[in-house]
């Protein structure tokens, strides 16, 4: 049986077609099932794909099932599409802000959207190979199902009028979009993350509901490239999860690329003014109009459980936070496992393949409490790719403050920083926390140019015991901005230089004089 790709891809160009072509190819034929397999895994995203290549390679008989594209939200609505959009977005940025370097263009930079949108689609297409269906039948050996999977009872999974039967089962079927219950909302018509890069028109004025990482990202994109731009708060801060000083960074950052916001705003109900979009915006007990031609909502992601008939399995689940999983990624079900953000509350693609390495442990190779592993046990980095970047790891202070851990907090501002003083990038810093009186590294949050790239080193240290001494005695280059990281380090060493270890020091000198 042939499966016809659900076009829900647009434009039909042929990057798009290239995409297909890898991720859901129309003439694909799904193989005749194996009489049972060690895995059987529904979803094809990023926590799915790992854990059938990974079982696979090791020896397993697996089958994969997806219903869309392989390659999941983060290839083809989410990181790759949203990371090559913030790239062109940076340029238009920097030739706004070359005057600053001395450098001078007449006007405004000329912005052509749909090129923007075009290199998106084919970067994406480039990268799309590695997801590939015949690469992952051909050369990895897992059985490729394209079709929407669900569950007929304790040991089957239905797809394509075909039961494949498991000894273990995998579900990875993700999040999408939450969409809020405003009135008007759904007959004015709106963005979210699944439409957006299908855009080939520039709004010319977006009210970006929910201001987390992804209505950070996009907010700050597309004002960069020409949209005006308003974000939409709840709360009176955006990136809620985030320190507040850093937090405000961005905000300073962002409002002075020329995003209007309004925080503690509540969207009471959206109506329609010819083509125009009117969001009626609560603040303050107040009403406030904001007219629009695209709504993107960003206000959270909600987990894709509804299709699979979990009952059938014996699977618990939470309409929010989706799959009920132990510890060791076990649903309620001990035969089904799952990863990834249909059960997680990291929804980040390193989270999912983290994730899927513990299953791949867990599912195949433990035996009772032998050899298993936890999901408590990874230091979860994560960063949101606005400019400047805020990167997280670990404990914040908030966290310590909940948990009754004492700490130390050691703040490196990049002002004082020459690298990030020469490339004009002040506005950031680095921070640590390690447990009081040690220098064992607990948390840190970065704000800086790349701070997605400084996090790891941290997170290096945490994972491997490396304290905060030892990283003042590593030798970075001159000048970097990841020579705040080691400066940190230097605040640490400064600390142990006590009132009597200072005196003996003293002494010794005088001594040797
Ligand atoms: C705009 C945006 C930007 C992002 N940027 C980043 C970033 O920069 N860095 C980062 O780490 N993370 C980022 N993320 C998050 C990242 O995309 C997700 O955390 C990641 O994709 C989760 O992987 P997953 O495998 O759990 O789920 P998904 O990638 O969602 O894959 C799940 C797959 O399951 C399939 N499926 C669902 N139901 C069924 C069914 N019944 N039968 C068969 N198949 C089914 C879906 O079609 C989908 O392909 C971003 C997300 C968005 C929306």
């Amino acid at each position: 049986m042939s499966n016809a790709a659900p076009v829900t891809i647009e434009p039909m160009d042929e990057h798009n077609r290239a995409l297909l072509g890898h991720v859901h190819p129309p003439d694909w034929v799904n193989p005749e099932p194996a009489a049972k397999y060690n895995i059987v895994v529904i979803g094809g995203g990023p926590a799915g794909l790992i854990v059938a290549a990974g079982a696979a390679g090791l020896g397993a008989k697996v089958a994969l099932i997806e219903k869309h594209l392989l390659g999941g939200d983060c290839l083809i609505v989410g990181c790759v599409p949203s990371k090559c959009v913030i790239r062109s977005s940076r340029v238009a940025a920097e030739f706004r802000d070359a005057a600053d370097y001395g450098i001078r263009f007449d006007g405004e930079p000329d912005i052509d959207f749909a090129a923007v949108m075009e290199r998106m689609r084919k970067v994406r297409a480039d990268l799309s190979h590695v997801d590939a269906a015949k690469r992952y039948q051909e050369e990895l050996g897992v059985d490729i199902f394209l079709g929407e999977a669900k569950f007929s009872g304790k040991d089957g999974i239905e797809v394509a009028g075909k039961t494949l039967r498991y000894r273990r089962a995998v579900i990875a079927t993700g999040a999408r979009a939450a969409v809020l219950p405003i009135e008007g909302l759904e007959g004015s018509g709106y963005l979210t993350n699944e439409t957006v890069f299908s855009l080939t028109e520039r709004p010319k004025r977006l009210a970006v509901l929910g201001s987390g990482p992804i209505g950070c990202e996009l907010a700050q994109a597309f004002q960069n490239l020409g949209s005006e731009v308003t974000v939409v708060e709840l709360s009176s801060q955006i990136l809620g999860r985030e320190d507040r000083d850093a937090a405000q960074i961005l905000h300073d950052r962002m409002k002075r690329d020329g995003v209007r916001f309004l925080l503690g705003a509540t969207t009471r109900r959206v109506t329609t003014d010819g083509p125009e979009k009117v969001l009626h915006v609560e603040i303050d007990g107040k009403e406030e109009l904001l007219r629009v031609d695209a709504i993107l909502l960003g206000v959270g992601r909600q987990p894709n459980i509804e299709a699979l008939n979990l009952e059938a399995a014996g699977i618990e689940y939470d309409a929010r936070r989706g799959v009920k999983v132990d510890d060791h990624l076990r649903t309620t079900n001990p035969a089904v496992y799952a990863a990834g953000d249909v059960c997680m509350a990291w929804k980040f693609t390193h989270a999912a393949d983290f994730a899927a390495r513990i299953v791949i442990q867990n599912a195949l190779f433990s035996v009772g409490f032998l050899g298993r592993k936890k999901l408590s046990a990874l230091t979860m980095p994560w960063c949101t790719y606005t400019h400047p970047e805020v990167a997280h790891v670990g404990l914040s202070e908030q966290d310590a403050t909940e948990k009754g851990v004492a700490i130390d907090t050691f703040v490196q501002p990049l002002s004082e920083v020459d690298r990030a003083v020469a490339d004009g990038d002040t506005e950031g810093f680095v921070k640590v926390h390690v447990k009081k009186g040690t220098d064992r590294i607990l948390g840190a949050t970065i704000v800086a140019r790349n701070a997605g790239d400084m996090i790891s080193e941290i997170t290096l240290a945490m994972t491997n015991g490396i304290g905060l001494g030892s990283i003042a005695n590593t030798i970075h280059p001159y000048p970097t901005q990841a020579d705040a990281i080691r400066k940190v380090g230097d605040l640490y060493n400064r600390t142990r230089l006590t009132p009597t270890v200072k005196k003996w020091m003293e002494r010794w000198l005088a001594f040797r004089l």
